[in-house]
């Protein structure tokens, strides 16, 4: 039985509708527009068409964009005094430093000085410790793209066996804190993890972060389960450049009850969750009632 596709680009669009909804209100209602500050330090092409796409959409909802573009050589201190200059300004809801960045700069460092109320990345320490001992807290944006998704798709997800593989601190981690926190039985596979076609085998969700082309055969899945792929690869095939997930779509989609396609999946969840992580920090700062099916 072919399974239900689970259209994250389409779904990425209504979380956008919604925080652009949010966003109105909190302008006619309080005079308040929410502020999204991005920094790139450097030029890695991949984070400068990220960042220009997080700016795009960021102004298409109605908030205020603030590109801040630094030198590749740009000294630690000077990044820090930026970012302090940042968590000071009223106007800035949302602060988002993007990753990887120049060598000489120590990324966990630069992260923790972001305030944590502002972090909509949710990558702070003071973030990773509410989320996981099951406060409000700014959630990472792909782990929660996959959780809304989830949600969406089954409404509770209480009981489920979900297998997370891949344990990164941006991803597999809170992934799993996530379903923890929906009462899932929880297992994080990662590269020595024993028999992972077996552990995969006895999961109802299954979330793939890491990083290798269609490494999950339609064997390790669950009839019936539900696949979320988070990996993006760029692969070569038959003299063609594509985009392709962690898992093997066609003939996995075969055996699954749903799954997310790469790309069009996780992917556009990402960039529609920062945005409405934005609004909701924009909300707390505000001491404004949150918007409902934006957060954790
Ligand atoms: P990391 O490289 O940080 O983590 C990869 C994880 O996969 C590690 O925990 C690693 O285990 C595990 N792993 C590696 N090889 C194996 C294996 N053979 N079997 C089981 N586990 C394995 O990656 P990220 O979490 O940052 O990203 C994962 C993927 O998701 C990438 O393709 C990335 O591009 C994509 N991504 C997509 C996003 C989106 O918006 N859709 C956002 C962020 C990431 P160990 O810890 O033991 O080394």
């Amino acid at each position: 039985m072919a399974a239900n596709i689970i259209d994250g680009k389409a779904f990425a669009a209504t979380v956008r509708e919604k925080v652009a909804g949010h966003v109105t209100r909190l302008k006619e209602e309080h005079g308040i527009t929410p502020g999204l500050a991005v920094v790139l330090v450097g030029e890695d092409p991949a984070s400068q068409v990220y960042v220009r796409s997080k700016g795009k959409q960021t102004v298409e909802v109605g908030m205020n964009s603030f590109e801040h573009k630094l030198d590749a050589a740009t000294s630690e201190a000077d990044l820090l005094a930026l970012i302090d200059q940042l968590n000071n300004d009223p106007t800035v809801h949302g602060i988002l430093v993007q990753m990887p960045l120049p060598k000489h700069l120590d990324e966990d460092l630069v992260i923790n000085s972001i305030a944590p109320q502002k972090d909509v990345d949710g990558f702070h320490i003071s973030n990773v410790g509410l989320l996981a001992t099951g406060q409000k807290s700014m959630v990472p944006c792909t782990p929660l793209g996959c959780l809304m998704m989830l949600r969406d798709y089954h409404g509770s997800l209480s009981g489920m066996d979900a297998v997370v593989i891949g344990r990164s601190n941006i991803v597999g981690k809170p992934m799993a804190q996530l379903l923890l926190g929906e009462s899932c039985t929880v297992t994080i596979a990662h590269s020595r993890t024993k028999d992972l076609p077996d552990v995969v085998r006895r999961a109802d969700i299954v979330v793939a972060a890491v990083g290798r082309p269609e490494m999950v055969p339609a064997d390790w899945i669950k009839e019936g389960a539900t696949v979320i792929d988070v990996g993006i690869n760029r692969i070569e095939r038959d003299g063609k450049k594509k985009l392709v997930g962690d898992v093997d779509f066609a003939p996995c989609a075969e055996r699954a009850g749903a799954i997310t396609p790469v790309p069009g999946g996780v992917g556009p969840m990402t960039i529609a969750c920062l945005l409405a992580n934005t609004v909701t920090a924009c909300c707390r700062a505000n001491n404004l009632a949150e918007p409902e099916g934006l957060t954790a």
